[in-house]
């Protein structure tokens, strides 16, 4: 497979704690085994993909994501209001003429620049994270973290998919944020397909269905892992059944999986639980292939 057929698997969840990271770290480990790999941790907010790889070593610095926001010359404002009607988050605000930026607010989107007719408002670049490159045993790892008190998390999001496309790598595997947040939407923007990790429990499956419709609002193919099969009543089969989603996996539960996972420790050495991230793998990269151009 040449570098310009990556493969991209975007694993996600529709809510937190389901077994997203576990899932996303061994399904990089199994395929490390067999082709060139990166695990991205696109969960910026709380990267923690990193725990399971406690001898990686960081390949190069930090890179950092930036945001352009918009800096006021007050010599040029004629204080008309143009630039904080065109700003759709309300970073930007004009009362009875005094234009205020709210920095920590503004996403860098630029429009408010492009729309000031003074040419009233130059830039400046804010740092709002950062990405960094680590290895592990032959698996790249790319961890997206946002700075203290940030709440940017697109921008960090975009800078760790940038880096993660400069590193070679026949598959790419993402673990994105849980929910239907627009942290997650640009999460798997971009990916060839989506594993959904689910619990057979009734609030694991009231937020499956709308990241279902997130993953199939972006035309991906989606598959559900069921994570801790066995230990919740609610019917995942039904579930995925009634909106035509695959189960692509399932992860039984057992007490000393549960306890390694709580302990962030990888589980390489149990056979049964690698054969199963093989077996999701060649589920994934099957359903991307139809996406993809001959
Ligand atoms: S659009 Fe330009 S001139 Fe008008 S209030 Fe904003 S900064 Fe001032
Ligand atoms: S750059 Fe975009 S988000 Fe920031 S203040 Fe201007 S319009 Fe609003």
């Amino acid at each position: 497979m040449s570098e310009a057929r990556r493969t991209v698997i975007a694993v996600a969840s529709g809510k937190g704690g389901t077994g997203k990271t576990t899932v996303a770290a061994h399904l990089a480990v199994a395929a490390a085994l067999s082709r060139k790999t990166i695990l991205v941790d696109l969960d910026v907010e709380a990267p923690d993909s990193l725990g399971y790889f406690p001898k990686a070593s960081p390949t190069g610095e930090p890179l950092p994501a930036m945001v352009l926001v918009p800096r006021l010359d007050e010599s040029k404002c004629s204080g008309c209001g143009l630039c904080a009607k065109t700003c759709r988050f309300g970073a930007i605000v004009a009362i009875g003429g005094v234009v205020t930026v709210d920095e920590r607010i503004c996403k860098g989107c630029g429009r408010c620049v492009a729309a000031c007719p003074a040419s009233a408002l130059g830039e400046a670049a804010v740092e709002v994270g950062a990405a960094r490159a680590y290895e592990s045993g032959g698996l790249s790892l790319l961890e997206g973290r946002m700075a203290v008190g940030d709440i940017r998390s697109t921008a960090v999001i975009e800078a760790a998919k940038r880096a993660a496309a400069s590193t070679p790598a026949e598959l790419e595997i993402r673990d994105c944020p849980p929910g239907v947040s627009c942290s997650a939407t640009h999460a798997i923007e971009g990916a060839d397909c989506v594993v959904l990790v689910a619990e057979p429990t009734e609030f694991s499956l009231h937020d499956l269905g709308a990241a279902v419709e997130l993953a199939r609002g972006q035309g991906l193919p989606v598959g559900v892992v069921v994570n801790k099969d066995g230990f919740g009543s609610a019917d995942v089969d039904a579930f995925c059944a009634s909106r035509g989603v695959p189960i692509i996996g399932r992860i039984a539960f057992l007490r000393a999986r549960a306890a390694s996972g709580a302990a962030t420790r990888l589980w390489s050495e149990d056979g049964s639980l690698m054969r199963e991230m093989d077996s999701i793998l060649a589920r994934a990269v099957e359903a991307t292939k139809a996406r993809m151009p001959a």
